[in-house]
């Protein structure tokens, strides 16, 4: 299929481009003393990601280790309540872990121990990454260190605890807002001395080329299920498909399934409190071109060009940026992305949890709410969501805030 004079029939043959480029978006911003570091990680990627060996681990693990592949729900009363559209989810919630995370995680520490890497290393924000890579490190006897800021410390206390009994080392940050940013900056600095040993493992769609390729590639196994399932559930594929975008690697995993076909990709980021900067993190819908954490994107700026304060109830999806792909593919045309705000993602959390029996994140309630917006206004058809994962880690928070619904 040829979309804006883009050939999708040959789409992942040339998407990056040699150097790592979606387009104008991408590449590799790098200081010299990773440059070395990033060039061994493409050509092992190459070599050894593409080889047969690697692939049958990667399929046995998914099977046997995280549960793959996770079902396709159709979601019969809800779809009964907003009329003639059925609604339907790619269950990622089910994955081992509770979320889409441990796909890449579990394809990037794979790719270590085949390097011969004696550890992988990696900062987490809410927690959720740094999890899913302890999980991964365990299973592979891997070390694993995982850079994190004082603040985020004392609020994540119970991803701290699972990250520890995993056996990862957290590394506490105590530089300046002892958040996200200083922990990427240490981690990447901690990186640069130790790049011998070690792998870095990111936690999205970003950062520098490879990375936005390889994290796609490993997600991609959600999009390839999702078609497959879908066509044997119901003979033909979805009429749309949805997704949440905070980096955007479940996004880009499932979308990467359907770009080839007739369906409306929808993209969700993360409204929060609204349009003004610092009340939302949607930075597709905002944002201006931009080099941050290694590449070029579309970012939300503050007055100064740097990275601008974020704010979103789900915690997975306040980055002031995202994946390169997904920039290159808003201009395109391909993908749409829209916005969801706080208030109708708790709506949906809510909703799904009490006629579904399915308890969604918060991340993953963006899109649950984005679906239920199209099935109002598309009247008949059908409309996958993917369900990033499982909001057990955010009902404490939620009954808090908001009370129940
Ligand atoms: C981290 C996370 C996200 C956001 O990350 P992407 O890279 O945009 O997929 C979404 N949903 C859940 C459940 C997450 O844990």
């Amino acid at each position: 299929m040829k979309f804006n004079n883009v050939d999708f029939d040959t789409y992942f043959k040339n998407h990056p481009d040699a150097n790592g480029y979606f387009g104008k978006y991408g590449g590799a911003y790098i200081a010299p003393e990773l440059k070395a570091a990033m060039q061994e990680i493409t050509d092992a990627y190459f070599n050894i990601c593409k080889s047969r060996k690697f692939i049958s681990d990667l399929r046995r693990i998914r099977q046997e280790f995280q549960g793959r592949p996770t079902p396709i729900s159709h979601l019969e009363r809800l779809s009964n309540k907003y009329g003639n559209v059925h609604l339907y989810v790619k269950r990622e919630d089910l994955n081992h872990t509770g979320a889409h995370k441990l796909n890449h995680c579990m394809g990037e520490a794979l790719l270590a121990k085949y390097m011969g890497k004696k550890k992988v290393i990696a900062e987490t924000g809410a927690g959720q990454h740094g999890v899913a890579l302890a999980t991964a490190a365990a299973y592979f006897g891997l070390e694993c260190d995982i850079y994190m800021g004082s603040v985020d410390i004392k609020k994540q206390a119970p991803n701290v605890a699972r990250m520890k009994i995993l056996g990862a080392n957290v590394i506490e940050v105590t530089e300046g807002l002892q958040t996200l940013k200083e922990a990427v900056d240490a981690a990447f600095a901690a990186y640069a001395n130790e790049y011998k040993d070690c792998i870095y493992c990111i936690g999205s769609v970003l950062g520098p080329h490879p990375f936005p390729m390889m994290v796609r590639d490993f997600q991609s196994v959600v999009g390839i299920e999702a078609r497959e399932q879908f066509l044997s559930m119901t003979g033909e594929l979805p009429d749309a498909i949805v997704a949440c975008v905070g980096g955007g690697s479940n996004a880009a995993g499932f979308f990467s399934g359907f770009l080839n076909d007739p369906v409306d990709i929808y993209g969700v980021e993360p409204l929060g409190r609204g349009p003004k900067l610092g009340d939302h993190a949607a930075s597709l819908q905002y944002g201006t071109e931009g080099v941050m954490h290694g590449f070029n994107s579309i970012m939300l700026k503050d007055e100064n060009g740097e990275p601008a304060p974020v704010y979103s109830v789900a915690s997975g999806l306040d980055y002031p940026s995202s994946g390169p792909e997904h920039a290159y593919l808003r201009d395109l045309g391909r993908v749409k992305y829209d916005v969801i705000d706080d208030e109708d993602s708790v709506n949906a959390f809510f909703e799904l949890s009490k006629m579904e029996g399915i308890i969604p994140a918060i991340e993953s309630s963006h899109a649950v709410a984005y679906g239920i917006k199209l099935a109002k206004e598309m009247g008949r058809g059908s409309v996958l969501i993917n369900l990033s994962g499982r909001g057990d880690k955010d009902m404490d928070y939620i009954i808090e805030k908001y009370g129940i619904r």
